[in-house]
């Protein structure tokens, strides 16, 4: 059965990239756009790892890996970051918010894949 994988991506041409690069490899895409949208779909189905843009407007992908992480269910859900910031104090920020991973963009496929095929085979 093919795993499913919930991306979290306000910026269109992202979100196409991604989805292409993961529906290539035969997983399962559902896209979102925003925080808000996460915590609502990861109650509607099963994810098997969530990809998490960290600039979303609103709620930042910070807040919503901190919000999935204090419920009990998402507490091992692979979450993997996507960010374009590299800095190296931000980064320590994001990963404290409870994310699994955190990968810069701009995205390498390759580097997406490994980390994906990682945790989740
Ligand atoms: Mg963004």
């Amino acid at each position: 059965m093919a795993r499913k994988i919930l991306v979290v991506e306000d910026n269109p041409d992202n979100m196409k990239l991604v989805t292409w690069i993961l529906e290539d490899e035969h997983y399962e895409v559902t896209g979102v756009h925003s925080g808000e949208e996460c915590l609502a779909q990861v109650q509607k189905d099963h994810y098997d790892a969530v990809l998490m843009d960290i600039s979303l407007p609103g709620m930042d992908g910070k807040e919503v890996t901190r919000r999935l992480r204090a419920m009990d269910q998402f507490r091992q859900l692979p979450i993997i970051a996507l960010t374009a910031h590299a800095i190296k104090g931000e980064d320590d920020d994001i990963r404290a918010s409870g994310v699994t991973d955190l990968i810069t963009k701009p995205l390498d496929e390759d580097v997406l894949l490994a980390r994906l095929r990682h945790f989740i085979g």
